[in-house]
């Protein structure tokens, strides 16, 4: 069986068709979606109409959904953040309103936890950006791999009996290492942060025991001149053609 996991899409629907038409051709038979399926880009109800049908059931609240429909304030958002999320809570349909509004903070599908920020205190929206986060978060968590968003930054992190590391390559194979646990960031669909503009997603392969870090390059200019229409602020839109 075949998993893709997806996150952070914030609205970039350009970003989230591109990624969902290298899914269907990679053969995935379950899409899950992380979280943050808006905030930042031009298409919040589409990207969420898109999410709820493709991915069922398996689908998270992130930290920007959560204050686009007000269950949080916009106290931790940077100026940029909290100008898109006004934007979009203006945008957001009822139906789109309430849909987010029922998403759970994590769900465990099979050997696979899922959630947005670390599975150590869920509402709290921290971050893991070291091993030693990395660590600490391996406690609280009982399958052999979890999967997360947030950073927008795809890493793959392993705990190998009791050596951590992270694995530089974009694909990892636990075939025969029963000792070994990942804790797989799938970094972001519509607005990667690490230096590279394409589109970022995870797929797991439960027969071959893979685990792979996939990116697809998608048309950024459309995605911007959305935004630029939508009168977003210029450091969100200039960001996507910097991956950063
Ligand atoms: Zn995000």
């Amino acid at each position: 069986m075949r998993i893709a996991f997806i996150s952070d899409i914030h609205a970039n629907l350009e970003a989230l068709d591109t990624v969902l038409d290298d899914i269907k051709k990679a053969g995935a038979d379950e899409i899950c979606c992380l979280g943050d399926i808006v905030g930042y880009g031009a298409n919040p109800n589409e990207c969420i109409d898109r999410v709820s049908k493709y991915c069922g059931e398996n689908v998270l609240l992130g930290n920007h959904d959560a204050v686009a429909i007000g269950l949080m304030t916009t106290r931790q958002f940077n100026v940029h953040a909290r100008a898109a999320i006004e934007w979009t809570a203006e945008k957001l349909s009822a139906k789109n309103r309430r849909y987010l509004s029922t998403l759970p903070l994590t769900k465990a599908v099979g050997m696979t936890t899922m959630v947005h920020a670390t599975p150590y205190e869920p509402k709290k929206w921290y971050y893991i950006t070291s091993l030693e986060d990395a660590a600490f978060n391996f406690q609280y968590f009982d399958t052999r791999i979890c999967v997360i968003g947030h950073t927008h930054i795809p890493t793959i992190m392993a705990l190998d009996d009791e050596e951590i590391y992270s694995h530089e390559e974009r694909w990892i194979s636990y075939a025969g290492k029963k000792d070994l646990r990942l804790l797989v960031n799938v970094g972001s669909v519509g607005q990667p942060r690490d230096r590279n503009k394409d589109s970022s997603y995870g797929l797991l392969d439960t027969d071959k025991k893979t685990f792979t870090l996939k990116r697809v390059p998608y048309n950024v200019e459309k995605a911007q001149a959305k935004m630029r229409k939508a009168k977003m602020p210029e450091f969100l839109i200039n960001r996507l053609a910097e991956g950063r």
